[in-house]
């Protein structure tokens, strides 16, 4: 199946909503240094089409629950890098709609503005990943993405076309990105209404690529992650104290500039209708 309900590794801080997580491709090009794929997808960072996708999603779509929504995605960004040339996002997009299912998009591109007259017209909300409004630190981060600036101006447009967007600040990695009061007011100007954030929670291979990246940030981390810090599952977590105070000064610049706040699997602090932002779908 391709369109399966959502299952954080039976996480116990995961606080999404019941729902389905459905991906158009195995994989993904932004190759972010932080991303956890690359633990479980092989070649991880090629993306690659499913076969015969169309078809299974429009049988597939037919037997889901329509109490639930769908995410899209979880293990790759809908809109990939391939995306641009397969144009598969839309397609599916367009089956969704026609079905009348709601659909959370999460992306880090600004790829989605060309579906914005399919995406306006569905009961569906916008997500887009903001980690540093730093070009410098966005281009190491996030090496194939679009750059942050180009994001916020798509959720701009987003935003004037009548779609409620959210946006994640995810993730929050200490003494590189976690100012982030410039970026959260101009979330809030354009019209953000809810933001979600999280801790950086490397796993071996994504901490392998951090510290080739950011040697000097790495050194200073390693005790809080590998003596302070506790292991959850496959993954290395700052120490809740930690993590609450990195979290709670995102939520108060949050209600500062008027926008809800989440967490993402930190267990504290969840304080939106929903973590996802999928309270946004229309
Ligand atoms: S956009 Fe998401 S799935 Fe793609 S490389 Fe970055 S973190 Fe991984």
């Amino acid at each position: 199946m391709l369109i399966n309900i959502f299952d954080p590794w039976k996480s116990k801080l995961c606080t999404c909503p019941k729902k389905y997580s459905f991906n158009p491709y195995t994989g993904c090009g932004h190759r972010c240094i932080y991303c956890y794929i690359t633990s479980y997808i092989r070649n991880a960072f090629n993306p690659r089409v499913k076969k015969e996708l169309i078809k299974r999603v429009r049988k597939e779509v037919k037997k889901i629950d329509r109490r639930l929504y769908i995410s899209m995605s979880n293990s790759s960004d809908p809109y990939t890098t391939i995306d641009k040339e397969y144009k598969l996002t839309r397609a599916c997009l367009k089956i969704f709609k026609e079905n009348d299912v709601r659909v959370l998009i999460v992306t880090k591109s600004d790829l989605f503005l060309r579906d914005l007259d399919i995406i306006g017209d569905m009961k569906a909300s916008i997500s887009v990943t903001i980690t540093t409004l730093d070009e410098e630190i966005a281009e190491k981060l996030e090496p194939n993405a679009p750059e942050p600036s180009r994001r916020l101006k798509a959720l701009e447009k987003a935003v004037s076309r009548g779609i409620r967007v959210s946006c994640r600040i995810d993730p929050i990695i200490p003494f590189l990105n976690e100012d982030v009061e410039e970026l959260v007011k101009e979330l809030s100007c354009i019209g953000v209404e809810h933001v979600v954030s999280s801790t950086f929670k490397p796993r071996h291979d994504s901490w392998r690529r951090f510290k080739e990246k950011f040697p000097k940030i790495a050194d200073r981390l390693e005790k809080f992650y590998f003596i302070n810090g506790e292991r959850v599952q496959n993954s290395y977590y700052l120490s809740r104290e930690f993590r609450y105070r990195l979290m709670r000064k995102i939520r108060d610049l949050c209600k500062k500039y008027g926008m809800t706040f989440s967490t993402c699997r930190e267990g504290f602090l969840k304080e939106a209708k929903s973590c996802d932002g999928s309270h946004l779908i229309l």
